[in-house]
């Protein structure tokens, strides 16, 4: 399935008229122009040239389009895409597949034989037999597949005809029943991706024109797949993708590598020695490292190590409980914390039932990480935390959870403080970038002017968005 990599059409010129004043776009009344993608003129009064495409802003905040610090793309719209088989009944669950939107296969989880008995391919085919289906047991043991699908998989090809996890009937044909068979599933990993049209364009519509992908098992394989999802056009935003160490350090159009995302993990931490080998393996590639921390012991183990092979750009993913020693202590080693506000939103009333006013106080901090001086940028951790930017922000501010509680509101960003946190440069998160002449044309156009916007963070969504000059939502006047 090789595909000749696609010339992107070349940026329209573009003309914002009345654009609105924001934090991080200060001259407002004043008229912004795009050309190849960059903001080249910004000035009062300027004329729509022939061929110039025009946007009215009519004084909605002007903002750089945002940057989701730390998501998870792909497994983001896996989760999305797939359908929930949980409190279903045979007619809902057969009716939600076939409502199925996807053009790639489509995917069920948690289906227990009380819904509709015992399945296999035939039962499949008389459900959706116009496009791949797969759907896994509620164990997460077995999966039921259609015919598209078997045959997508290519599961009765000679290569796969001594699988033990691929179920026969007599005549060697594959019942659609697979047993402990992830390997299989994970070796055709391109074909099963999921699409990202739908998160795509939600993340567009929020204003996100760039994301920093931070799973740890991504490899040159998912860079190929982002890297074809970009050209073909399901996915409109900028990449920098983080990965294992056989991610080659690489750029092809709107995508490029970035960290070595490194996982600690306190219930079976990876020998120390071997983790601060690999970062310095990466820094002598020049290249950062992001370390998940999400408990105290990770933090004081990562610091350790920075410790000892020095910091170059590096950054702390989650940063979720960090005590008052710690705080200076990351100051001290010029560390990046890139948080996720949204889990307050989310999570906030479990914490308050679960954990003490101490643990409470240390958890998600965000203003004391400034007052210490310590870059700061936020980020969603899409599918495990909201995706949306704006409630992340608003959960920043308010440091509410979803019922209204408030958690350590000591810990709050004002609002221009949020909108800067997920305004950064790709390659440096807690940097803000401007709506300014020479940078990129990544803005977007919010649905009200920023003095509105700032009372309602939550409610807030892009009118106009435009990666590189390209419109990827909105349209022109
Ligand atoms: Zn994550």
């Amino acid at each position: 399935m090789s595909q000749e990599p696609k010339q992107p059409p070349p940026p329209q010129a573009l003309l914002i008229l009345n654009p609105g004043a924001s934090p991080l776009f200060t001259t407002a009344g004043q008229s912004v122009r795009c050309e190849h993608g960059k903001v080249v003129e910004i000035a009062q009064d300027l004329e729509p040239r022939a061929g110039e495409r025009v946007i009215d802003a009519r004084n909605c905040a002007l903002v750089p389009g945002l940057h989701d610090h730390h998501l998870h793309l792909l497994a983001a719209a896996a989760a999305s895409a797939s359908i929930d088989c949980t409190g279903k009944t045979k007619q809902t669950l057969i009716a939600s597949l076939k409502a199925a939107k996807t053009t790639a296969h489509i995917r069920a989880v948690n289906y227990h034989e009380s819904i509709a008995g015992p399945l296999d391919r035939t039962t499949l085919d008389r459900w959706v037999a116009e496009k791949p289906l797969r759907l896994q047991h509620s164990t997460g043991q077995m999966w039921f597949l259609n015919s598209r699908a078997i045959a997508d998989l290519g599961l009765e090809s000679d290569e796969h005809a001594s699988h033990k996890g691929i179920e026969r009937d007599p005549y060697g044909h594959a019942t659609g029943r697979l047993f402990r068979a992830d390997s299989l599933l994970a070796a055709s990993k391109a074909r099963l991706a999921p699409d990202l049209t739908t998160l795509s364009a939600e993340l567009a519509g929020f204003g996100v024109t760039g994301v920093t992908d931070t799973s740890y098992n991504n490899s040159d394989e998912e860079f190929e797949l982002l890297a074809s999802k970009q050209s073909s056009g399901e996915l409109l935003q900028h990449v920098r993708m983080m990965g294992n160490e056989s991610l080659h350090p690489q750029r092809q159009g709107n995508i490029h590598t970035g960290e070595l995302k490194l996982l600690l993990d306190e219930a079976e931490l990876p020998d120390l020695d071997e983790l601060t080998d690999a970062v310095h393996r990466a820094h002598a590639d020049n290249r950062g490292v992001a370390m998940h921390c999400v408990t105290r012991i990770e933090l004081a183990v990562a610091f350790s190590i920075f410790a000892a092979t020095g910091v170059k750009g590096d950054r702390i993913e989650h940063a979720s409980v960090m005590s008052e020693g710690s705080l200076s202590q990351m100051r001290e080693l010029g560390l990046t914390a890139v948080t996720q506000p949204g889990f307050v939103h989310a999570k906030g009333d479990r914490y308050l039932t679960e954990l003490t006013h101490t643990e409470i106080t240390e958890l998600y901090r965000l203003r004391s990480l400034v007052d210490a001086n310590i870059p700061l940028a936020l980020s969603s951790d899409a599918p495990y935390g909201p995706v949306n930017p704006w409630l992340n922000m608003q959960s920043s501010v308010d440091r509410k959870s979803s019922t209204g509680k408030r958690l350590s509101f000591s810990e709050a960003l004002s609002q221009e403080q949020a909108l800067a946190a997920y305004c950064g440069m790709a390659d440096a998160p807690a940097t803000p970038r401007q709506v300014k002449v020479g940078a990129a044309a990544d803005l977007a156009i919010l649905n009200a002017p920023w003095q509105t916007v700032r009372e309602d963070l939550a409610s807030t969504c892009a009118s106009t968005t435009i990666r590189e000059g390209h419109l990827i939502h909105g349209k022109f006047d």
